[in-house]
């Protein structure tokens, strides 16, 4: 075979078919405002856990809702409580109380405790 000098990427592709929703529907069952975001992203640029950390919440929120759940558990581990993010929120978000749901979630998913609702 010839050496072209390259390899090739591996894949990123989701399977959404195979990833797991228990967490995403665990959140919104308990904190329902986690379905008012936008994506916008000002609770990201305003977070003081983000000035120190790669911390994103809009990220965190994208990924739960997508099953792509993997080190969800000490990124949200991060957070300070500050609320900062809670002030910004144009669609009125229960951020702290929404990470605080997310991490309680990873826990319970991690230990293999999380209940389908
Ligand atoms: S500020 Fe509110 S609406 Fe915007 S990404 Fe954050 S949680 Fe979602
Ligand atoms: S409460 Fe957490 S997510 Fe919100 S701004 Fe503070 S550190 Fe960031």
């Amino acid at each position: 075979m010839v050496n072209f000098g390259f390899t090739i990427n591996k894949s990123t592709r989701i399977d959404y078919d195979q990833a797991s929703k228990d967490v995403s529907r665990y959140v919104i069952a308990h904190e329902p405002s986690a379905l008012l975001c936008i994506g916008c992203g000002c609770c990201t640029a305003t977070c003081s856990a983000g000035q120190f950390t790669p911390f994103n919440l809009r990220r965190i929120q994208l990924q739960v809702h997508r099953g792509e759940l993997a080190r969800l558990e000490q990124e949200t581990e991060k957070c300070m409580l500050c609320g900062k993010c809670q002030m910004v929120c144009p669609r009125g978000v229960n951020t702290r109380h929404l990470v605080m749901t997310i991490h309680k979630a990873m826990t319970l998913y991690n230990r293999g405790e999380l209940k389908d609702l």
